[in-house]
C-alpha cells in the first residue's frame, strides 16, 4: 500500500471497507506493508468504534471483529465451530424498520446482523458422528 499523507487509520478505514468479512486486530495488521505494532492498530479502532465508522462483533466471547460501518451495514453469518465469517447477500429489515419506528416510536438510523450457528460443512460432520461432539 503507499504511504503517503495517509494515517494509520486512514489505512484501516480502507482495509475494512475492502473486506468481505469483519476483521481481527491482527488481521488488519496483516494487511499492512509497513506494519504499525498490534497497540496502536487497537489505539485506532478504540477511535474509531468510539466514533461510529467502525462496528465490531465479538465472537465465541473474546474474539472482537472489525468491520467498516460506512456504507451498508455489515450482515454476516458466523459459524461457531469452525470460525468461518460469510457475508449474507441479503437483507430482509426494510419491514422491520417500519416496524420498529412505528411501535417502539425510534428513528432507526443503522443497523447490522451477526448470525451465529452452524455451517453447512460442520454441520454434515457433526450429523455422520455418532458421538456428537459438539454441545449447541
Ligand atoms: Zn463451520
Ligand atoms: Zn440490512
Amino acid at each position: 500500500m503507499p504511504a503517503k499523507n495517509k494515517t494509520t487509520r486512514d489505512f484501516i478505514g480502507i482495509i475494512l471497507k475492502k473486506s468481505d468479512v469483519p476483521l481481527n486486530a491482527s488481521q488488519i495488521r496483516e494487511k499492512f506493508s509497513k506494519k504499525p505494532d498490534l497497540a496502536t492498530i487497537y489505539r485506532n479502532l478504540d477511535k474509531m468504534e468510539n466514533d461510529g465508522s467502525v462496528g465490531v462483533f465479538t465472537a465465541k466471547g473474546r474474539v472482537r471483529l472489525y468491520y467498516s460501518s460506512e456504507g451498508k451495514g455489515g450482515h454476516f453469518i458466523f459459524c461457531r465451530i469452525c470460525d468461518r465469517i460469510e457475508k449474507l447477500q441479503f437483507c430482509l429489515f426494510k419491514e422491520l424498520k417500519a416496524q420498529i419506528e412505528k411501535k417502539n416510536q425510534f428513528k432507526v438510523i443503522g443497523h447490522y446482523l451477526f448470525i451465529k450457528g452452524i455451517c453447512h460443512e460442520c454441520l454434515h460432520v457433526f450429523n455422520s458422528k455418532k458421538n456428537r461432539p459438539y454441545r449447541f
